[in-house]
Protein backbone atom coordinates (compact mmCIF):
# COMPACT_ATOMS: atom_id res chain seq x y z
CA UNK A 1 0.00 0.00 0.00
CA UNK A 2 2.79 2.35 0.83
CA UNK A 3 4.81 1.83 -2.60
CA UNK A 4 0.97 2.37 -4.42
CA UNK A 5 1.26 5.74 -2.29
CA UNK A 6 4.60 6.65 -3.60
CA UNK A 7 3.56 5.69 -6.97
CA UNK A 8 0.95 8.03 -6.97
CA UNK A 9 2.69 10.93 -5.53
CA UNK A 10 5.07 10.05 -8.10
CA UNK A 11 2.49 10.31 -10.58
CA UNK A 12 1.07 13.89 -9.11
CA UNK A 13 4.93 15.06 -9.14
CA UNK A 14 5.29 14.35 -12.23
CA UNK A 15 1.78 16.71 -12.70
CA UNK A 16 3.79 19.51 -10.99
CA UNK A 17 1.49 18.75 -7.68
CA UNK A 18 2.17 17.92 -4.63
CA UNK A 19 -0.78 15.73 -2.17
CA UNK A 20 -1.41 19.06 -0.60
CA UNK A 21 -2.23 20.62 -3.99
CA UNK A 22 -4.17 17.89 -5.57
CA UNK A 23 -5.93 17.80 -2.69
CA UNK A 24 -7.00 21.71 -2.45
CA UNK A 25 -7.59 21.17 -6.28
CA UNK A 26 -10.33 18.21 -5.58
CA UNK A 27 -11.75 19.95 -2.75
CA UNK A 28 -12.57 23.51 -5.44
CA UNK A 29 -14.00 20.58 -7.73
CA UNK A 30 -15.91 18.49 -5.29
CA UNK A 31 -17.42 21.73 -4.02
CA UNK A 32 -18.43 22.92 -7.11
CA UNK A 33 -20.51 19.93 -8.12
CA UNK A 34 -22.13 19.42 -5.00
CA UNK A 35 -20.14 17.17 -3.32
CA UNK A 36 -19.51 18.21 0.56
CA UNK A 37 -16.05 18.65 1.96
CA UNK A 38 -16.25 15.20 3.89
CA UNK A 39 -16.18 14.26 1.08
CA UNK A 40 -13.44 14.85 -0.14
CA UNK A 41 -10.84 12.41 1.62
CA UNK A 42 -13.54 9.53 0.15
CA UNK A 43 -12.97 11.13 -3.26
CA UNK A 44 -9.51 11.33 -3.07
CA UNK A 45 -9.26 7.98 -2.43
CA UNK A 46 -11.44 7.24 -5.21
CA UNK A 47 -9.68 8.70 -7.47
CA UNK A 48 -6.12 7.38 -6.40
CA UNK A 49 -7.86 3.31 -6.66
CA UNK A 50 -9.56 4.58 -9.62
CA UNK A 51 -6.25 5.53 -11.28
CA UNK A 52 -4.62 2.08 -10.85
CA UNK A 53 -8.10 0.37 -11.69
CA UNK A 54 -10.35 1.96 -14.17
CA UNK A 55 -8.41 3.03 -17.56
CA UNK A 56 -10.05 4.88 -19.42
CA UNK A 57 -10.52 3.75 -23.23
CA UNK A 58 -11.67 7.28 -25.93
CA UNK A 59 -12.88 6.31 -28.94
CA UNK A 60 -13.56 8.78 -31.98
CA UNK A 61 -16.58 8.46 -34.49
CA UNK A 62 -17.82 11.66 -36.57
CA UNK A 63 -16.03 14.64 -34.63
CA UNK A 64 -14.25 17.43 -34.79
CA UNK A 65 -11.75 16.67 -31.98
CA UNK A 66 -12.88 19.84 -29.78
CA UNK A 67 -14.33 17.52 -27.23
CA UNK A 68 -11.12 16.18 -26.71
CA UNK A 69 -9.10 20.02 -26.96
CA UNK A 70 -12.14 21.00 -24.70
CA UNK A 71 -11.16 18.23 -21.96
CA UNK A 72 -7.54 18.89 -21.87
CA UNK A 73 -7.36 22.34 -22.29
CA UNK A 74 -6.87 23.93 -18.62
CA UNK A 75 -4.58 26.85 -17.56
CA UNK A 76 -2.86 25.49 -14.27
CA UNK A 77 -3.42 21.84 -13.52
CA UNK A 78 -7.04 22.53 -12.78
CA UNK A 79 -9.11 19.66 -11.84
CA UNK A 80 -9.97 18.46 -14.63
CA UNK A 81 -6.49 17.44 -16.18
CA UNK A 82 -5.66 16.51 -12.78
CA UNK A 83 -8.60 13.40 -12.53
CA UNK A 84 -8.08 13.09 -16.47
CA UNK A 85 -4.49 13.05 -16.99
CA UNK A 86 -4.64 10.90 -13.58
CA UNK A 87 -6.68 8.10 -15.39
CA UNK A 88 -4.96 5.84 -17.29
CA UNK A 89 -5.67 6.50 -20.85
CA UNK A 90 -5.10 3.37 -22.53
CA UNK A 91 -6.38 4.53 -25.86
CA UNK A 92 -7.16 7.82 -27.13
CA UNK A 93 -5.78 8.06 -30.69
CA UNK A 94 -5.83 12.35 -30.16
CA UNK A 95 -3.02 12.41 -27.33
CA UNK A 96 -1.43 8.99 -27.04
CA UNK A 97 1.98 8.66 -28.29
CA UNK A 98 1.58 5.25 -29.31
CA UNK A 99 0.08 5.05 -33.51
CA UNK A 100 -1.26 2.35 -35.98
CA UNK A 101 -0.85 -1.11 -35.12
CA UNK A 102 0.67 -0.50 -31.63
CA UNK A 103 -2.05 1.76 -30.90
CA UNK A 104 -4.74 -0.84 -31.89
CA UNK A 105 -3.08 -3.49 -30.09
CA UNK A 106 -3.46 -1.06 -26.50
CA UNK A 107 -6.79 -0.70 -27.45
CA UNK A 108 -7.64 -4.33 -28.12
CA UNK A 109 -5.91 -5.78 -24.83
CA UNK A 110 -7.45 -3.27 -22.85
CA UNK A 111 -11.05 -4.37 -24.40
CA UNK A 112 -10.26 -8.17 -23.36
CA UNK A 113 -9.31 -7.02 -19.93
CA UNK A 114 -12.45 -5.26 -19.50
CA UNK A 115 -13.76 -2.83 -16.64
CA UNK A 116 -12.66 -0.16 -18.34
CA UNK A 117 -15.18 3.37 -18.89
CA UNK A 118 -15.47 3.64 -22.68
CA UNK A 119 -15.73 7.21 -23.47
CA UNK A 120 -16.91 8.21 -27.00
CA UNK A 121 -16.35 11.35 -28.78
CA UNK A 122 -18.10 12.02 -31.87
CA UNK A 123 -21.27 10.76 -34.16
CA UNK A 124 -21.64 7.11 -35.52
CA UNK A 125 -22.50 7.18 -39.05
CA UNK A 126 -25.27 4.69 -40.09
CA UNK A 127 -26.23 5.18 -43.57
CA UNK A 128 -22.64 3.35 -44.77
CA UNK A 129 -20.47 1.71 -42.43
CA UNK A 130 -17.43 3.42 -45.06
CA UNK A 131 -17.84 6.70 -43.69
CA UNK A 132 -15.95 6.03 -40.52
CA UNK A 133 -13.18 3.26 -40.35
CA UNK A 134 -10.86 2.94 -37.31
CA UNK A 135 -8.20 0.00 -37.10
CA UNK A 136 -10.08 -1.59 -40.78
CA UNK A 137 -13.00 -2.03 -38.96
CA UNK A 138 -16.77 0.40 -39.13
CA UNK A 139 -16.53 2.14 -36.02
CA UNK A 140 -20.02 1.29 -35.12
CA UNK A 141 -18.48 -2.52 -34.82
CA UNK A 142 -15.44 -1.39 -32.46
CA UNK A 143 -18.13 0.51 -30.60
CA UNK A 144 -20.72 -2.36 -29.93
CA UNK A 145 -16.82 -4.72 -29.09
CA UNK A 146 -15.42 -2.09 -27.16
CA UNK A 147 -18.67 -1.31 -25.14
CA UNK A 148 -19.58 -5.11 -24.30
CA UNK A 149 -16.43 -5.20 -21.86
CA UNK A 150 -16.92 -1.16 -20.56
CA UNK A 151 -18.47 -0.70 -17.18
CA UNK A 152 -20.29 1.88 -18.56
CA UNK A 153 -20.34 4.41 -21.46
CA UNK A 154 -19.68 7.84 -21.63
CA UNK A 155 -20.81 10.20 -24.80
CA UNK A 156 -19.09 12.94 -24.73
CA UNK A 157 -20.33 15.88 -26.89
CA UNK A 158 -22.99 16.84 -28.87
CA UNK A 159 -22.44 14.40 -31.88
CA UNK A 160 -21.78 11.10 -29.31
CA UNK A 161 -24.67 11.95 -27.23
CA UNK A 162 -27.50 13.03 -29.76
CA UNK A 163 -25.94 13.29 -33.63
CA UNK A 164 -24.86 16.91 -33.44
CA UNK A 165 -24.03 18.35 -36.13
CA UNK A 166 -22.74 15.31 -38.35
CA UNK A 167 -26.27 14.14 -37.95
CA UNK A 168 -27.55 17.16 -40.23
CA UNK A 169 -25.76 15.77 -43.06
CA UNK A 170 -26.14 12.65 -45.08
CA UNK A 171 -24.31 9.88 -42.98
CA UNK A 172 -27.34 8.51 -40.86
CA UNK A 173 -25.55 9.76 -37.66
CA UNK A 174 -26.54 9.10 -34.79
CA UNK A 175 -25.53 9.25 -30.78
CA UNK A 176 -23.91 6.04 -29.08
CA UNK A 177 -27.70 4.92 -26.77
CA UNK A 178 -28.83 4.55 -30.52
CA UNK A 179 -26.55 1.88 -30.85
CA UNK A 180 -25.14 0.52 -27.35
CA UNK A 181 -27.87 -1.59 -25.81
CA UNK A 182 -27.32 -3.56 -22.04
CA UNK A 183 -24.94 -0.90 -20.66
CA UNK A 184 -25.39 2.78 -18.52
CA UNK A 185 -25.04 5.00 -21.63
CA UNK A 186 -24.47 8.57 -19.80
CA UNK A 187 -24.59 11.45 -22.60
CA UNK A 188 -23.01 14.70 -21.96
CA UNK A 189 -23.69 16.79 -24.88
CA UNK A 190 -22.44 20.12 -25.54
CA UNK A 191 -20.56 21.67 -28.56
CA UNK A 192 -18.20 20.95 -26.77
CA UNK A 193 -18.01 19.02 -23.61
CA UNK A 194 -17.03 21.53 -20.47
CA UNK A 195 -14.75 19.57 -18.84
CA UNK A 196 -16.39 20.07 -15.76
CA UNK A 197 -19.36 17.73 -16.63
CA UNK A 198 -16.62 15.13 -17.69
CA UNK A 199 -14.65 15.03 -14.72
CA UNK A 200 -17.66 15.39 -12.53
CA UNK A 201 -19.47 12.69 -14.19
CA UNK A 202 -15.85 10.26 -14.04
CA UNK A 203 -15.17 11.50 -10.43
CA UNK A 204 -18.99 10.81 -9.17
CA UNK A 205 -18.49 7.34 -10.82
CA UNK A 206 -15.54 6.52 -9.06
CA UNK A 207 -16.87 7.74 -5.73
CA UNK A 208 -19.85 5.87 -6.16
CA UNK A 209 -19.28 3.28 -8.53
CA UNK A 210 -22.71 3.70 -10.19
CA UNK A 211 -23.55 6.53 -12.76
CA UNK A 212 -25.15 9.73 -11.24
CA UNK A 213 -29.14 10.80 -11.74
CA UNK A 214 -29.97 10.75 -15.35
CA UNK A 215 -32.61 12.90 -16.57
CA UNK A 216 -34.71 11.74 -19.78
CA UNK A 217 -32.08 12.17 -22.37
CA UNK A 218 -29.66 9.91 -19.99
CA UNK A 219 -27.54 13.50 -18.60
CA UNK A 220 -26.57 14.25 -15.35
CA UNK A 221 -28.96 16.23 -13.50
CA UNK A 222 -26.15 17.29 -10.80
CA UNK A 223 -25.30 19.31 -14.77
CA UNK A 224 -28.09 19.36 -16.81
CA UNK A 225 -31.03 19.91 -14.16
CA UNK A 226 -31.49 23.51 -14.79
CA UNK A 227 -32.78 25.62 -17.16
CA UNK A 228 -31.08 28.28 -18.87
CA UNK A 229 -33.28 30.73 -19.41
CA UNK A 230 -34.12 30.67 -15.39
CA UNK A 231 -30.80 31.42 -14.71
CA UNK A 232 -29.47 33.77 -17.05
CA UNK A 233 -27.99 37.15 -15.78
CA UNK A 234 -29.80 38.79 -19.30
CA UNK A 235 -33.55 37.46 -18.02
CA UNK A 236 -34.16 40.98 -15.76
CA UNK A 237 -34.50 42.18 -19.72
CA UNK A 238 -36.06 39.49 -21.17
CA UNK A 239 -38.94 40.12 -18.44
CA UNK A 240 -38.60 44.03 -19.72
CA UNK A 241 -38.91 43.35 -23.05
CA UNK A 242 -35.95 44.56 -23.65
CA UNK A 243 -34.40 42.65 -26.81
CA UNK A 244 -31.45 43.08 -28.30
CA UNK A 245 -32.11 43.75 -32.50
CA UNK A 246 -29.04 45.64 -33.29
CA UNK A 247 -25.78 44.01 -32.72
CA UNK A 248 -23.87 47.62 -33.09
CA UNK A 249 -25.96 49.19 -30.86
CA UNK A 250 -24.33 49.85 -27.42
CA UNK A 251 -27.21 50.72 -25.68
CA UNK A 252 -28.80 46.96 -26.53
CA UNK A 253 -25.25 45.40 -25.73
CA UNK A 254 -26.55 43.44 -22.50
CA UNK A 255 -30.12 42.72 -23.51
CA UNK A 256 -31.86 39.95 -24.12
CA UNK A 257 -30.53 37.84 -27.21
CA UNK A 258 -34.03 36.21 -28.08
CA UNK A 259 -34.64 37.67 -31.02
CA UNK A 260 -31.05 36.78 -32.27
CA UNK A 261 -31.75 33.61 -32.05
CA UNK A 262 -30.94 32.52 -28.05
CA UNK A 263 -32.35 28.58 -26.98
CA UNK A 264 -31.69 29.58 -23.70
CA UNK A 265 -35.88 29.33 -23.01
CA UNK A 266 -35.52 25.21 -23.88
CA UNK A 267 -31.70 24.63 -23.27
CA UNK A 268 -30.98 22.63 -19.88
CA UNK A 269 -27.20 23.28 -18.63
CA UNK A 270 -25.60 24.71 -15.58
CA UNK A 271 -23.27 27.02 -18.32
CA UNK A 272 -24.29 30.57 -16.22
CA UNK A 273 -23.20 28.77 -12.70
CA UNK A 274 -20.03 26.65 -14.03
CA UNK A 275 -18.77 28.89 -16.41
CA UNK A 276 -16.33 27.57 -19.45
CA UNK A 277 -12.55 28.60 -19.69
CA UNK A 278 -11.76 27.56 -16.41
CA UNK A 279 -14.60 29.79 -15.15
CA UNK A 280 -14.37 32.72 -16.88
CA UNK A 281 -17.02 32.87 -19.05
CA UNK A 282 -20.14 31.77 -21.24
CA UNK A 283 -21.49 32.46 -24.59
CA UNK A 284 -24.07 34.59 -23.34
CA UNK A 285 -21.76 36.67 -21.51
CA UNK A 286 -19.46 37.04 -24.28
CA UNK A 287 -22.54 38.31 -26.48
CA UNK A 288 -23.92 35.28 -28.13
CA UNK A 289 -27.13 33.61 -28.36
CA UNK A 290 -26.96 30.14 -26.85
CA UNK A 291 -26.86 27.73 -29.34
CA UNK A 292 -28.61 25.21 -27.32
CA UNK A 293 -25.79 22.48 -28.06
CA UNK A 294 -26.94 20.30 -24.95
CA UNK A 295 -30.12 19.54 -26.20
CA UNK A 296 -31.38 16.78 -28.96
CA UNK A 297 -32.39 19.63 -30.78
CA UNK A 298 -29.56 21.14 -32.08
CA UNK A 299 -28.32 21.75 -34.63
CA UNK A 300 -30.64 20.97 -37.29
CA UNK A 301 -33.91 19.64 -37.90
CA UNK A 302 -34.28 17.53 -34.38
CA UNK A 303 -34.57 13.97 -34.15
CA UNK A 304 -37.26 11.61 -32.80
CA UNK A 305 -40.45 13.52 -32.35
CA UNK A 306 -39.32 16.73 -31.68
CA UNK A 307 -39.19 18.07 -35.81
CA UNK A 308 -38.51 21.55 -35.22
CA UNK A 309 -34.89 21.50 -34.48
CA UNK A 310 -32.85 24.63 -33.28
CA UNK A 311 -31.88 25.78 -36.59
CA UNK A 312 -31.24 28.02 -37.80
CA UNK A 313 -28.60 29.52 -35.53
CA UNK A 314 -29.37 33.23 -35.19
CA UNK A 315 -33.63 32.82 -35.75
CA UNK A 316 -36.07 32.98 -32.66
CA UNK A 317 -37.66 29.91 -32.54
CA UNK A 318 -41.27 30.39 -33.83
CA UNK A 319 -42.52 28.02 -30.18
CA UNK A 320 -40.20 30.32 -27.71
CA UNK A 321 -43.07 33.19 -26.08
CA UNK A 322 -42.33 36.43 -25.09
CA UNK A 323 -43.25 38.02 -21.71
CA UNK A 324 -46.63 38.92 -21.73
FE1 LIG B 1 -31.04 34.84 -21.38
FE2 LIG B 1 -31.53 33.82 -23.78
FE3 LIG B 1 -33.42 33.73 -21.85
FE4 LIG B 1 -32.77 36.05 -23.00
S1 LIG B 1 -33.72 34.27 -24.00
S2 LIG B 1 -33.04 35.68 -20.81
S3 LIG B 1 -30.57 35.83 -23.35
S4 LIG B 1 -31.46 32.70 -21.84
Amino acid sequence: EVEASMEFDALLESRGLNRREFLKLLTAAAVAMGFSVSDVPALAQAIEEGVKKTPVVWMKGQLCTGCTCSSISTLDPGPAEVVLDLLSFRYNPTIMAAAGHQAQQAMEDTVKEGGYLLVMEGAIPTADDRFVVSGGKPVREKLLEAAANAVAVVAVGACASFGGIPAAGPTGAVGVDKIVNGKPVINLPGCPVNPRWLYGTVMYYLMYQEVPELDAYNRPKIFYGKLLHDNCPRRGRFERGEFLTDWNSDEQKDWCLLLMGCKGPKTYTDCPQGLWNDGVNFCINAGSPCSGCTQPEFYAAGFGDNRAGFSPLYAKQNSFALPG
